[in-house]
């Protein structure tokens, strides 16, 4: 695996006269929590779609393991290249099953991503469970892997959707608010698990709980009205008077 695995070159997207991401590069690497910060409308999700290939960039581009995966689709950046982990985002909205066990969901992710790979052992269902275990454990839903998807609380459902992720094997991950909606238990505990997904991934993490963010970000990018405004690690961030004036009237730490 590359040390430097995405690496975005000033992207930009514009909606007809909006720009809503402007010439924003930033490079994600295996070891390090880089979280994206900014008010509503920043452009956060559009560069988390741009990344994971939901959505082409006016201009710019992308780099995954080296290689210009620009002009690829989201299905081929999933699965990455061979022997490469690819990009694996989590959904705002879910795409869990809900009248599937938790296990049947998380296997099926994994066997669908494995898929493309003709001789990949994952591609069978057999094969697949055991790495479906492996990703329940890792977020805590082992004990509920025989429960019906459609049963589980609306952070269970979030864990489970992070879990369906992480089954796919991928080398980077883009977490679009993935604490949305969890209680504090929940969230204290997610907050530790990208601590320990960081070490492993290339981790963008987008999340509006400024003390989730400043405690578990290695490196931050503010990014406002499509730009970045500023980056650096968290203790500079905090002291940054453009980012302070920047979120003038919104909380931030
Ligand atoms: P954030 O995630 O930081 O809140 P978004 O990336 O969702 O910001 O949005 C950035 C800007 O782009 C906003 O002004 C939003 O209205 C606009 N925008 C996002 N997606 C679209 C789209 N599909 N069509 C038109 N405008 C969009
Ligand atoms: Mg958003």
């Amino acid at each position: 695996m590359s040390a430097m695995p995405l690496v975005a070159e000033g992207l930009t997207r514009r909606f007809g006269g909006l720009t809503a991401v402007g010439d924003v590069s930033l490079t994600l690497a295996v070891g390090e929590l880089h979280a994206v910060i900014g008010p509503n409308g920043a452009g956060k999700s559009t560069l988390v779609n741009l990344l994971a290939g939901e959505m082409e960039p006016s201009a710019g581009r992308i780099l995954l393991g080296g290689r210009n995966v620009t002009r690829w689709p989201a299905w081929r950046r999933a699965r990455g290249r061979p022997g490469q982990g690819g990009i694996g985002r989590s959904f705002q909205k879910t795409n869990v099953m809900r009248d599937l066990t938790v296990l049947e969901n998380v296997r099926l992710a994994a066997q669908v991503a494995h898929g493309f790979h003709a001789r990949s052992w994952l591609r069978s269902p057999r094969g697949a469970v055991p790495a479906a275990l492996a990703a329940l454990e890792r977020v805590g839903l082992a004990d509920e892997a025989e429960r019906v998807a459609g049963t589980l609380s609306h952070g269970q459902l979030r864990l489970l959707e992070l879990a369906m992720v992480l089954a796919t094997d991928p080398a980077v991950l883009l977490l679009d608010e993935p604490l949305a909606g969890m209680g504090p238990e929940e969230s204290e505990r997610l907050a530790a698990l990208l601590r320990t997904l960081a070490r492993e991934h290339a981790l963008l993490l987008i999340e509006h709980d400024m003390d989730v963010v400043f405690a578990v970000a290695d490196v931050l990018t503010v990014m406002v009205e499509g730009r970045v405004l500023e980056r650096g690690p968290p203790a500079a961030i905090r002291a940054s008077a453009a980012v302070r004036e920047a979120y003038l009237g919104h909380a931030i730490a």
